[in-house]
């Protein structure tokens, strides 16, 4: 390959995170490992020569001028903080509308005080998840390298923003996805097929699908889109830059995470770095990032001692990790299936996170996932299960005392309610042998907040009474109508 090194006057390039390596190759460079040492890249800048706004308020002037394409979107009207790409090379399909909801109900279930936890809810994205704000930089990144052919593996969020971004946009983008056999949810898989993407559907797993994209890339030249690729990760420091927008520049004590290949948590660490550095923000708040248990290689390194470490993490504990899953022939499971990755590739950039943001990694179950998303969906806007991680999250950080009752917590709803209708159905259905076949086979016992449908003879006295006994309303009254 050949290598493309940054001039003096480049003031956006790319960097390898080896401390040891250091490796630097100019923005037009397309590659998604160093050439020089295999590690991951990063987007880094020359902040002293860039203009960046001295507060962050100064981002609310873009809000007047909404007809701006790149002031509506919730990524590029912070693009002074992702300064890579001339304005008019931006792929941009409106992405970035998220809202940040007070959500005292399902404060209330994780246990704490009123207006304590905010939900940062991804799903209003144009592809119903978080995944939009990173893709709308890579096709920008794209764009500027020429690329045509773009491909990623997914769980079915990656694969159904890419496939927006080729469909809504006119730059001649073709997608290209690899899927793991029956390992995608029905409303992502939809989005997939619906927008005109190639769907490669292979005999494997998230991670042997994440394999052979990388094979098939390199051999074939084709463009790649999963978070491997730093243009991405950029993109999705628009969500931290959002949630700060949303409590009026004031950051958190915590903000909550998923996580799954860990980009979203690698680019909420760089967006804190980046702001601190340029003095943005004073206080850096804590990260928590949430593993499910049926997919916890972040949590059981962490939690076996792995760190940051300047750069220079333990690579035999991870190795001898990896080993171990593939001696045992352990695969990844969980019903949260966008979470459900045992070779998360953004491991060392995470590690960077928690060290800069004092983090903590926990894991939970599918049962707490489930129950979570049932409080998320009965006192908010809805999520997949993916999202409720971080609830489950932070309830059980509540419960252990590291998260007090009166800080200040935002969990992200990664994605929306219903790209998984299958898990819900199954969770608040009637149907027992459903229940066992999507969440009893996963070790989830109990559908404790469930909102069963009630069966009625199709008969208006019936319909009358279950109304009347399901709800405060007085039969009397209910006769009368
Ligand atoms: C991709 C995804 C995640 C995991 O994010 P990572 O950046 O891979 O850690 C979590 N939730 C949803 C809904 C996703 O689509
Ligand atoms: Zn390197």
């Amino acid at each position: 390959m050949s290598v493309i090194t940054p001039t003096s006057t480049d003031l956006a390039y790319q960097q390898c995170i080896n401390p040891s390596c250091r490796a630097t190759f100019a923005v037009s460079q397309t590659c998604f490992a160093c050439p020089k040492c295999g590690d991951l890249l990063d987007v880094v800048y020359d902040w002293d020569r860039l203009p960046v706004p001295s507060r962050l308020s100064e981002f609310e002037s873009k809000w007047s001028d909404r007809l701006n394409p790149l002031n509506f979107s919730g990524v590029w009207r912070f693009r002074d903080l992702l300064p890579f790409a001339p304005p008019d090379a931006v792929v941009t399909v409106g992405e970035g509308q998220t809202l940040l909801q007070t959500a005292d109900k399902v404060g209330q279930y994780v246990g704490l005080a009123p207006g304590g936890l905010k939900l940062q809810y991804e799903g209003m994205n144009p592809s119903g998840s978080f995944k939009d704000n990173g893709m709308t930089a890579a096709f920008t990144h794209a764009r500027m390298v020429g690329a045509r052919r773009v491909a990623c593996a997914s769980t079915g969020n990656t694969s159904a923003a890419l496939a927006v971004y080729c469909s809504a946009t006119d730059f001649g983008f073709k997608a290209i996805i690899f899927i793991g056999s029956g390992k995608i949810a029905y409303g992502k898989l939809a989005q997939a097929l619906d927008h005109g993407a190639l769907t490669i559907q292979i005999v494997g797993d998230f991670d042997d699908a994440m394999q052979r994209v990388r094979q098939v890339a390199d051999r074939l030249n084709i463009y790649l889109m999963n978070s491997v690729n730093p243009f991405r990760l950029e993109g999705q420091k628009t969500i931290m830059f959002r949630v700060l927008e949303g409590l009026a520049w004031e950051p958190p004590d915590w903000i909550v995470v998923p996580g799954g290949n860990l980009g979203n948590s690698s680019a909420f660490g760089k967006a804190f770095i980046e702001l601190k550095h340029l003095g943005l923000i004073d206080r850096v708040p804590r990260l928590a990032v949430i593993n499910a248990a049926g997919a916890s290689t972040l949590e059981h390194l962490v939690g076996h001692g792995l760190t940051w470490n300047s750069g220079l993490p333990d690579a035999e504990l991870t190795e001898s990790y990896y080993q171990k899953l593939d001696a045992e022939h352990l695969k990844a499971s969980t019903i949260a299936s966008a979470i459900e990755i045992n070779r998360p590739v953004n491991l060392k950039k995470c590690l960077r996170a928690l060290d800069f943001c004092n983090g903590v990694v926990r894991q939970v179950s599918d049962q707490e996932i489930m129950d979570a998303k049932a409080r998320v969906g009965s006192g908010g806007l809805g999520c997949e299960p993916a999202s409720a991680a971080s609830v489950a999250g932070a309830k059980r950080l509540r419960e252990e005392g590291i998260i007090a009752p009166s800080d200040r917590v935002v969990c992200i709803l990664t994605g929306h309610q219903l790209k998984d209708p299958t898990a819900t159905v199954a969770y608040h259905g009637t149907d027992q042998e459903n229940f066992e076949k999507i969440l009893g086979s996963r070790g989830v016992r109990r559908a404790g907040f469930a909102n069963r449908p009630v069966v009625v003879p199709n008969d208006l006295d019936d319909i009358i009474r279950t109304i009347a006994l399901y709800s405060d309303a007085p039969t009397a009254d209910a006769a009368k109508m």
